[in-house]
């Protein structure tokens, strides 16, 4: 589904991303790993289209991938969505869980009047809230609720790539397995892939197919979740082991 080649981005003189080659196939779930501020979130960025990379190429579905935002067709912007680890800042604080939803299905779905309600109650469902929480605003959510939030706005686009950026890691741990569950039922529903960025070795195991290593701005190490972990060949890969018992 998605090809990068070659890329590389920078900020000013420095090149935060260098030489990545990543690919994800259509319904793959890709763990991206690797310690602060190895670039995790801006290659998630640069997929999205809200940073430029300064070299290299992608190609999505076989096409090239503008590099822009403001280059990428309303059907591109569709196909791939992001999510980011708080909804806090993500979410209008002034609009309901109604008008953020609803944007998606009427800008990427045509939807309108019942026919685009019918369809919201629907995503909430799935992210597993109800119709009693379409009224409110985030500030009348929980995290975990508003992270749900997240999602069902991402999924109301009608998304093929989703960059889950440490969705789960501002949650307590009780509501990280609650989400992380259901991001796994969600893929399996509808065959969305995920480039899923994460630092917790649990949430790797439990829904990645395979794993990137990510140092200093370049990919260390990369490949099927079993290989990659065992054994581990880079000093990373094995802190990120150790750190659980
Ligand atoms: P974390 O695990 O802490 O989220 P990360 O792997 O997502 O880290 P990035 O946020 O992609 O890391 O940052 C990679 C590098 O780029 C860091 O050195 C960071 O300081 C730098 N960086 C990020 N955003 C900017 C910016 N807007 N301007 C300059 N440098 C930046
Ligand atoms: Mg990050």
């Amino acid at each position: 589904l998605l090809s990068i080649e070659r890329l590389g981005a920078r900020f000013g003189t420095f090149d935060v991303l260098s030489d990545i080659d990543l690919r994800i196939g259509r319904g793959e779930t890709v763990a991206l790993v690797g310690e602060s501020g190895s670039g995790k979130s801006t290659l998630g960025r640069v997929i999205a289209g809200l940073k430029a990379p300064s070299a290299g190429r992608a190609l999505f579905d076989g096409a090239a991938l503008p590099p822009k935002l403001r280059q990428r067709p309303l059907e591109l912007l569709r196909r791939i969505q992001i999510i980011y680890q708080s909804a806090d800042t993500a979410l209008n604080p002034r609009q309901t869980v109604r008008a953020i939803v609803g944007r998606p299905l009427t800008l990427y779905q045509g939807l309108r009047g019942a026919a685009r309600e019918k369809r919201l109650i629907e995503l909430l469902r799935m992210v597993e809230l109800d119709e009693s929480h379409a009224e409110r605003l985030p500030g009348q959510l929980s995290g975990g609720q508003k992270q749900r939030v997240a999602i069902a706005r991402a999924l109301a686009a009608g998304p093929e790539l989703i960059i889950c950026d440490e969705i789960t890691s501002a949650l307590d741990k009780v509501v990280q397995a609650d989400v992380l569950r259901m991001m796994i039922g969600l893929k399996e529903r509808l065959g969305v892939s995920y480039l899923f960025i994460t630092h917790d070795i649990e949430v790797v195991r439990a829904i990645a197919d395979r794993v990137v290593v990510m140092q200093h701005g370049r990919i260390v190490e990369q490949g099927e979740k079993d290989r990659v972990f065992a054994p581990p060949h880079e000093p990373y890969t094995e802190r990120l082991l150790a750190s659980v018992p």
